[in-house]
């Protein structure tokens, strides 16, 4: 299984700190944030001990593959009201796909964006509009992120993500991210997860799944609310889960947990044990 977690991306060791971070849990594969998710202040890539963090996944047999990044979700390329915001997201992308590939990762994980005060169809159309200005992907594939449709957020069906592909100037340079706790919340019963696999390679097309987000939800199927449980502890459950991880359909796809610390630790080293064992112990984790 090629299980990992959101890890820390911060000074001193950076990048070399999120490998060190993942390594300690157990994982074979990790997702990090350049910087805070919620702004765009950024350290230059150079200071990020790239070589060193690629050094020591090659050290510990893991996979470039499985290195993820995820764009800051502050950014939101479906703003047409505010066209300064729009531009924002899209310039700070080339940046941040530039920085992608300085790291050695070759999947950037993307949230589609809301499109505030006016509709889907507008919202699509200028995340597209925004997407297709980049002309530079340096072999960094952008992930959508299959989302939860709180508010207005654009992307809570498979068909807006093929729409927005489909528009696409550079088609290969698109895939897309599944969370499971987005895609339940937004209606999908992932308790089924092979007939939404089906759905997915209907809609999308399977090759286009790059990387799964393994999260339980806080709420029930349909809510469109967007709270990540720990495993087990939420309306989806450890079984579900552990057979999303075992899928083999998707077991070449790195499954990444961003679920929440337990006071004010990370799970995720018993996470990814218990999805290893499939066998599940919540003791563990209330007594963290
Ligand atoms: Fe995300
Ligand atoms: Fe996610
Ligand atoms: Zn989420």
């Amino acid at each position: 299984m090629i299980l990992g977690c959101h890890v820390q991306m911060k000074a001193p060791e950076y990048v070399l700190g999120s490998v060190k971070e993942a390594i300690s849990y157990d994982a074979n594969a990790l997702m990090l944030y350049t910087g805070a998710p919620q702004n765009t202040k950024r350290t230059p890539a150079d200071r990020l001990l790239c070589s060193e963090a690629r050094q020591l996944m090659e050290d510990h047999g893991l996979d470039m593959k499985n290195m993820i990044i995820h764009a800051p979700y502050i950014i939101n390329p479906a703003n047409s009201v505010k066209p300064e915001v729009a531009e924002l997201a899209r310039e700070f992308l080339a940046q941040e796909i530039e920085r992608t590939a300085a790291i050695g990762a070759a999947y950037l994980v993307l949230h589609p964006g809301s499109y505030t005060t006016t509709d889907l169809e507008t919202g699509i159309a200028t995340i597209a509009a925004q997407l297709n200005t980049i002309e530079e992907y340096h072999g960094v594939t952008i992930c959508l992120e299959t989302m939860a449709g709180k508010g207005s957020e654009v992307g809570y069906r498979f068909e807006h993500l093929a729409e927005i592909m489909e528009k696409m100037r550079f088609q290969e340079n698109y895939g897309v991210c599944l969370d499971t706790c987005h895609i339940s919340d937004a209606g999908y019963d992932v308790k089924d997860f092979d007939s939404v696999l089906d759905e997915f390679d209907r809609v999308i097309g399977l090759d286009r799944l790059h990387v799964i987000h393994l999260n339980d939800s806080k709420n029930e199927r349909g809510a469109r609310k967007d709270r990540h449980a720990n495993l087990g502890m939420g309306t989806i459950g450890f079984e579900t889960l552990h057979a999303i991880a075992a899928n083999e359909r998707v077991s070449h796809i790195p499954k990444i947990l961003e679920t929440p610390y337990i006071n004010k630790k990370p799970p995720y080293r018993y996470e990814i044990a218990m999805l290893r064992s499939g066998v599940y112990d919540s003791s563990v984790l209330e007594n963290l």
